[in-house]
């Protein structure tokens, strides 16, 4: 078995395929279960442990760079039902994250009375925010599965299995090691390093305003002209504002202190009073008075560049005699408009485990698993991330592509 020390070295892995030798068995007929350690304690990855734990899985650990994710905060996500389904299987109560009931869109295009220029859509799903889910999932993660401040930095095949290198130090071994490691991912960095991230040439902006307007009862979306979007939703104490904007790097460097695919979350220490003079002077010129008062008095403000990726051509490889895979924001962040970043991680931290499961308790391939796994995700994250400039291009945002 080869030691492969680099991260270079990984790069020279090929995808699991087809050819694979059969039957790389990760658990043993008898004797210990396997180990599977999950790397990104936001989303997907404590989904994926819940639902392993579940499973019966004994083995499994989460690493989270983050040493206080809790006290980290998020806005609205939208959840399909395909979603929910998963957490309803996790028995997490709805109530528990969906706090606002509505299940439609309010949209209103260009300028003047809103009344004549709303239309309503349903959405096949509900609206949760960050905070509301990873604390619904995070609530229910064993102590002893949870490990905080554990950055990842590298990982390499040592004895036939991988093992994930800590920045300070560390090491641990795992049999199958599953990225959940969001945008900026490092599981990405290591075993598809084709990928980069591109600025796609526009910023969503972000509020959490403490009042509702009264008239604020669904998501609406307000699109006056080409070039901006803005959207509102109800959350709990108040309303959660996303605005997206046309800016050149060269902005938004300029406004939140570092590049764009190097600041991929803007918190608000890094808001300068420069970008939220400009949100606020985009408000009054584009939206109705009220929405651009609640935009000026918004003191909770963020902002993430929107950035595109190549579409995935693969989920899982083999590193050593284990298996290493990339779920969610790791596997193919999209832009938000898809409204699928939450779920596609959600899917496939579901089909992950389905796969697991039938290698575990019915002698399934695992290799066969995978790449089944991957056969039935991997269309759809393709699909995701080439719908994000379609919708970006409509709306007249961002560069063309
Ligand atoms: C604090 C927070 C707030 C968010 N708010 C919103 C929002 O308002 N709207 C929205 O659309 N999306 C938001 N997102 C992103 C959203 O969760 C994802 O786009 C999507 O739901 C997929 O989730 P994910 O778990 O795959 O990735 P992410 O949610 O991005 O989670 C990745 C996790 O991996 C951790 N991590 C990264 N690198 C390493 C490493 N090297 N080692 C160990 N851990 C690592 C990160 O700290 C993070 O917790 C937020 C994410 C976070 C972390």
């Amino acid at each position: 078995m080869g030691l492969m020390h680099q991260p270079t070295d990984l790069a020279a892995k090929q995808e699991l395929s087809p050819d694979h030798p059969p039957s790389a068995a990760i658990a043993p007929a008898t004797g210990s279960q396997p180990h599977i350690a999950v790397v990104g304690g936001s989303l997907t990855g404590p989904v994926l442990a819940l639902l392993l734990l579940q499973a019966g899985l004994e083995n499994v650990a989460v690493y989270e760079a983050n040493p206080d994710l809790a006290a980290a905060t998020g806005g609205v996500l939208s959840l399909e039902h395909t979603a929910l389904d998963v957490l309803d299987r996790l028995d997490i109560p709805q109530h528990e994250y969906v706090k606002e009931g509505f299940e439609t869109i309010t949209q209103f295009r260009g300028y003047g009375p809103a009344g004549g220029r709303r239309r309503q859509r349903t959405y096949p799903g509900r609206f949760t925010t960050w905070t509301l889910l990873h604390r619904a999932l995070a609530a229910r993660l064993p102590a002893e599965v949870a490990h905080h401040g554990r950055r990842i930095s590298a990982m390499t095949a040592e004895a036939g299995r991988p093992v994930l290198h800590f920045k300070d130090g560390d090491r641990a071994s795992a049999d199958l090691v599953a990225f959940c490691d969001g945008r900026s991912s490092v599981g990405r960095r290591l075993l598809d390093p084709a990928r980069p991230l591109h600025y796609a040439g526009y910023v969503a902006h972000r509020g959490t305003a403490t009042v509702r307007p009264a008239d604020l009862h669904d998501f609406q979306r307000w699109e006056p002209c080409p070039g901006v979007q803005f959207n509102i939703a109800p959350v709990p104490g108040g309303a959660d504002w996303i605005f997206f904007l046309n800016a050149t790097a060269v902005q938004y460097t300029a406004w939140f202190g570092a590049p764009p695919r190097q600041r991929a979350f803007a918190t608000a220490q890094h808001v300068s009073p420069a970008a939220r003079a400009y949100v606020d002077q985009q408000a009054a010129t584009h939206l109705p008075a009220p929405l651009a008062d609640l935009v000026h008095s918004t003191a909770g403000r963020a902002a993430a560049p929107v950035l595109d990726i190549a579409p995935p051509t693969g989920m899982a490889w083999p590193i050593g005699d284990g298996y290493a895979c990339l779920l969610g924001d790791a596997l193919a962040p999209p832009r938000a408009h898809t409204a699928r970043g939450a779920v596609n991680g959600i899917e496939q931290a579901d089909g992950l485990a389905a796969a697991l499961r039938q290698h575990i308790h019915h002698g399934a391939d695992l290799t066969g698993a995978l790449l089944g796994w991957r056969r039935r995700h991997l269309l759809t994250a393709v699909d995701t991330v080439r719908q994000g400039p379609v919708i970006g291009a409509r709306l007249g945002l961002g560069t063309a592509s």
